[in-house]
């Protein structure tokens, strides 16, 4: 295997997503590898003009996009010093799915993900999320498991 140059790491503002952060930014340190900071909106798009007329819709996912911003600025200004190698993406779709894509196109080298995120379902082994992009990823994924002691 070669050195990492860019690790994608993805978050979901979970305590278990931060404690995966921790460790690719560790990691890109130690690896002078970039990093790729993912969260993925997870939006019903099957709803899309079911519910609502499009407009709202239009209305409400800027909205929604705008809020994920804003949460991903501050996660980075908390967690983030005297580092500057990497990029921050926001992406509507299915997590698993655009996580995997995600780091296909950015040409990473390894994906970093928490064991459980926000569902908080400890007593499975991981979590769907989790679960499929290690299932499916054709690249290496480090999984964290928050320890909660
Ligand atoms: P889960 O499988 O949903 O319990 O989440 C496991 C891990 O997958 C989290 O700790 C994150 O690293 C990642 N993850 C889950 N949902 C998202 C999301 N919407 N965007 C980015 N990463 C996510």
């Amino acid at each position: 295997m070669k050195n990492f140059k860019t690790i994608l790491v993805a978050i979901d503002f979970s305590d278990s997503s931060d404690n995966a952060f921790q460790a690719a930014l560790m990691m890109s340190k130690q690896f002078s590898a970039r990093l790729l900071i993912l969260h993925v909106i997870n939006e019903p798009v099957d709803l899309r003009g079911f519910y609502v007329p499009h407009i709202s819709f239009d209305k409400l996912e800027e909205e929604i996009e705008e809020g994920a911003k804003k949460l991903m600025e501050s996660f980075c200004r908390q967690h983030i010093k005297n580092f500057d190698d990497f990029e921050t993406f926001i992406s509507p779709g299915i997590p698993y799915e655009t996580i995997i894509s995600k780091a296909t196109d950015e040409g990473a080298d390894l994906i970093v993900i928490g064991t459980h995120g926000r569902t908080g379902l400890d007593h499975v082994l991981f979590g769907s999320t989790a679960e499929k992009v290690v299932r499916k990823s054709s690249l290496p994924v480090l999984s964290v498991r928050l320890d909660e002691n």
